[in-house]
């Protein structure tokens, strides 16, 4: 096989093209595909670009995304439940989810014996502390990368099935 391009095509070639057998046509394209691409540096350029890409909350771009945590508990009487999210969001759409995670903490945490009064402030401390987290604009932190890569790969495999 020929790595130039051609307009040259015959119509006899084209047909004999057509005709072939589909994984013949699937291994052409994928030689043919690997000739001019570099198919880990595309990954590593689509795994770069999450960090500039759009929020998937607020849909803005070049914000600087990441990895961000949340720390929420509820109690009520004797049981008290306390999780941690992470979403990947910009850094304004993050403050603003930490902010509403302290504010349920403050609401719904304390109604519970002991470990409302315990897991409470620990929860509310744990937003503050993830809202001024110094994080690095430029480079994706591991987290980042390892969503990045999860991402990639369910989007290849839903292309694949789908
Ligand atoms: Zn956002």
């Amino acid at each position: 096989m020929t790595d130039t391009v051609r307009h040259d095509w015959t119509r006899a070639e084209i047909r004999a093209i057509h005709d072939s057998p589909l994984l013949d046509l699937v291994y052409r394209a994928a030689t043919m595909h690997r000739q001019h691409h570099d198919a880990r540096e595309m990954q590593v350029c689509k795994l770069i670009s999450i960090k500039t890409g759009a929020c998937p909350k607020c849909g803005i771009s070049g914000s600087s995304v990441e990895v961000r945590n949340y720390y929420q508990v509820w109690s009520f009487i004797v049981m008290t439940k306390w999780t941690t999210r992470s979403h990947i969001r910009c850094p304004s759409c993050g403050r603003k989810a930490n902010l509403g995670s302290m504010v349920f903490c403050a609401a719904f945490g304390w109604w519970g014996f002991p470990w409302g009064l315990v897991m409470t402030p620990a929860q509310i401390l744990s937003n503050l502390t993830e809202m001024f987290k110094r994080r690095d604009s430029e480079t994706p932190s591991d987290e980042l990368l390892q969503a990045a890569r999860i991402r990639l790969s369910a989007e290849r495999a839903g292309r694949v099935s789908g």
